[in-house]
């Protein structure tokens, strides 16, 4: 009969007992041999342990008589097994299970020493056993410092009322068994312990000066103690001087912590807003927004950044801020989010001014554009006005050279040329000038025969032939009435010569145009020619030079060219 012992792996005993009222319900192997040997029925057991057990309902030594007048000790223990009652049991009287007096103590010993907790005994106030530990806490290399020293010479100065109150407090309430000091000892080396010390009673020597005595260093608890404290203090710190104002929302919404600026900005107080639901403080338009935002901030622990809402202050006026917000999570629980904004009404309100202003910028600058398009079309005008005044100009200037009815040069710029030449022959010495001088022979008759305007029709062929038969850097002019003139620079006399005689000979050719009906006339003229090199004289000089050769010409039967000689 095997008892299912599920539930029961950490009970180390062979011996288990199933019970149901008075009937045994299973056994271990290693029991039913035992109640063989002890010779002892199994109803009879259950009586035994039973009658000792249900009564204290716990634990209890039952001792059962053999069959050879001895009596076997076992120890049982009730397991609560629901509708069935199970008890583990331990035969006290066992050889394996009865190590004699010395063995014990050496084993108790053994496992006090190799405990990590610092362990003595201490009798009337003085230690009469240590473990390894506590040697190695105070820092002694031999048990011999210790043993049979007052456990007190261990605590520090300070430390040692407070023990002594606590022990003597413990002594006479006569009723806890157990009581702990927080206390600081000193070691070897007069290095400090932060250490609690438990004490308790020891009956075992059947003197209540036994007392147990554990002590726990808790420096390094202390320390990191500290140093939370002081971490949660920068943290506060960090939080209430924050720049930011800064809450810590629940994942519900609820506002569990929010700092100095929060206050600020709302003009609520810390009471005001702390449990409070964070949707309280924004203005109502936002709420349904805020919500999705914050479920999608929690469900996919998307980081909000730069979002922008409009919060309710206590005295009601609306505020913009800009949020950024993100989950926090501890061991990979989402506890809550902390959320960070800053007040930027005034910075709204800036930039739509800065956007108005904009607007009129740019408005501003279309109608700049627009004038200087206006400009820049005036300008074309007055470019294209200006071109034709040029070119007016010159037609001008023409005309203020030009002779009205034959349109060869007028006699001013005649005079004007003929300078000029006289200068440059004096500059280049080499250079001859030469001067035609032409007059229409007995012209007065042929106005007098065919009219005045037939004359005119004349000079204007006139003029013609004397333009067609020159150079073109030759300068055909009209001096006046029917006399003409031709500067020939560069123009030896011979050369000018030559020409006077081409012209002379031409004109003598040409059937003059009187009118429509095609009435032809005829002109001869005398040309005297002047030629004038540097040094001969001026301006006036050379005309008066070609004059008199032109005055020879008409003197020696007109009709051709006279020479000026400078032996004349
Ligand atoms: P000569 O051979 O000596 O030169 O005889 P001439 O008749 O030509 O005499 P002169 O040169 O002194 O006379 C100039 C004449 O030319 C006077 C005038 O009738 C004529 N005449 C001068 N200017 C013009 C003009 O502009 N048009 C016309 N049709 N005749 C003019
Ligand atoms: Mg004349
Ligand atoms: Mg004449």
């Amino acid at each position: 009969m095997d008892v299912d012992i599920e539930g029961l792996e950490g009970i180390v005993s062979p011996y288990v007992l199933k019970f149901k009222g008075l009937d045994v319900v299973a056994m271990t192997k290693p029991l039913i041999s035992k109640l063989e040997t002890m010779g002892i029925d199994n109803r009879a057991f259950l009586k035994y342990v039973s009658s000792a057990i249900i009564p204290s309902k716990e634990k209890e030594i039952i001792s059962i008589p053999t069959k050879e007048g001895g009596v076997t000790k076992f120890y049982c223990v009730l397991v609560d097994g629901n509708s069935t009652n199970l008890v583990v049991l331990a035969d006290l009287e066992a050889d394996e299970l009865k190590p004699s007096g010395d063995r014990a103590q050496n084993a108790f010993k053994e496992i006090i020493d190799r405990s990590n907790v610092a362990s003595l005994v201490m009798q009337n106030g003085h230690i009469i056993y240590a473990n390894n530990s506590f040697q190695d806490l105070v820092g002694y290399t031999s048990k011999d410092m210790i043993i049979g020293k007052p456990f007190i010479k261990f605590i520090s100065r300070e430390g040692r009322v407070n023990f002594v109150e606590a022990c003597a407090g413990f002594k006479n309430s006569g009723k806890e068994n157990v009581f702990t000091v927080d206390s600081v000892l000193t070691r070897n080396q007069g290095k400090r312990i932060n250490a609690i010390i438990t004490c308790g009673r020891l009956y075992g020597g059947g003197c209540e000066d036994f007392l147990w005595v554990h002590v726990e260093d808790v420096t390094e608890k202390k320390k990191l103690g500290q140093k939370v404290k002081e971490l949660e203090q920068r943290y506060y710190e960090v939080f209430n001087k924050s720049l930011a104002a800064m809450i810590y929302l629940t994942p519900r919404g609820d506002i569990k912590d929010c700092n100095t600026f929060v206050t600020e900005i709302t003009g609520y107080t810390r009471e005001e807003i702390i449990n409070h639901p964070f949707t309280k403080f924004v203005s109502p338009s936002v709420v349904d927004v805020l919500i999705k935002e914050f479920r999608s901030l929690y469900l996919e622990g998307v980081k909000l950044v730069g979002k922008e809402c409009e919060l309710v202050t206590k005295d009601g006026n609306e505020i913009i801020i800009e949020y950024n917000a993100q989950v926090i999570t501890r061991r990979r629980h989402k506890v809550g989010a902390l959320m960070m904004f800053t007040d930027i009404t005034e910075k709204k309100l800036l930039e739509e001014e800065l956007l108005s202003k904009n607007e009129e910028m740019e408005k501003t600058l279309w109608e700049m554009a627009e004038v200087k398009d206006a400009l820049e079309a005036r300008a074309g005008e007055l470019n294209r006005l200006t071109e034709r005044l040029t070119v007016l100009n010159e037609k001008l200037n023409l005309l203020s050279i030009t002779d009205g009815l034959t349109e060869v040069y007028n006699h001013r710029y005649f005079q004007e040329r003929l300078s000029e030449e006289i200068s440059r022959i004096y500059r280049h010495k080499e250079d001859p000038v030469s001067l035609l001088m032409l007059d229409i022979d007995d012209f007065k008759k042929f106005n007098d025969t065919y009219g005045h305007q037939c004359g005119d029709m004349v000079l204007k062929q006139l003029a013609r032939i004397l333009q067609d038969n020159v150079r073109k850097i030759d300068i055909v002019s009209r001096y006046g009435g029917e006399e003409f003139t031709v500067i020939l620079p560069k123009t030896e006399s011979r050369k000018a010569y030559l020409v006077a005689k081409r012209i002379c000979r031409k004109v003598g050719e040409t059937p003059f145009v009187l009118d429509d009906s095609g009435k032809t006339g005829r002109v001869t003229v005398s040309i005297g020619v002047g030629t004038f090199r540097f040094g001969d004289g001026d301006k006036s000089d050379l005309i008066r030079c070609a004059d008199d050769a032109l005055y020879k010409a008409k003197a020696m039967g007109k009709n051709r060219v006279e020479v000026w000689k400078k032996e004349d």
